[in-house]
């Protein structure tokens, strides 16, 4: 593990701050009234299903998440693949809810992904003109791309 790593399982390991659902089970598997294959404790570290436990640290949940999210290796994946990598080390109460907003506003992903569930705007037809080339329609999106090739071969 590098160093980072070492800092966010310290983080981990200094974060107290538990769920009461979380500390309820904790007592209850410390004094012997509840056997459960899902939850066990590692040093500092609680488990949850194999996956280590991240207490209500907000500052943590965010730097696990971009740590995921924002690497080279990762490269902004989208909201399912990153639930997947996160989910498959860490958890945490709403953490998919958590992942969801992160990579709804991650500024990057905006800007660089298309995204098809979006809604096109209605079409608005031109009037029937009364008389020949009453009406000159132009699609400049074709004529930027024009401009943009003969920028490429003039250079
Ligand atoms: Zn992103």
């Amino acid at each position: 593990m590098d160093s980072r790593g070492d800092e966010l399982v310290e983080h981990i390991q200094r974060s107290a701050d538990y769920d009461n659902a979380v500390v309820k089970v904790l007592q209850e598997l410390g004094a012997g009234t509840l056997r459960s294959d899902e939850w066990e404790k590692d040093g500092d570290l609680v488990l949850y299903r194999g996956c280590v436990y991240i207490p209500k640290d907000p500052q943590l949940h965010h730097n696990i998440i971009c740590a995921h999210h924002d690497s080279v290796v990762t490269s902004h994946p989208g909201q399912w693949k990153m639930l997947e990598l996160v989910s498959h080390n860490y958890w945490w109460l709403g953490i998919s809810c958590y992942v969801a907003s992160y990579v709804a506003g991650c500024n990057t992903c905006n800007h660089c992904k298309s995204f098809p569930m979006q809604k096109v705007r209605k079409l608005m037809p031109n009037q029937i003109p009364s008389h020949h080339w009453e009406v000159i329609s132009v699609n400049m999106s074709e004529c930027m791309q024009m401009d943009r090739l003969q920028w490429n071969f003039t250079r």
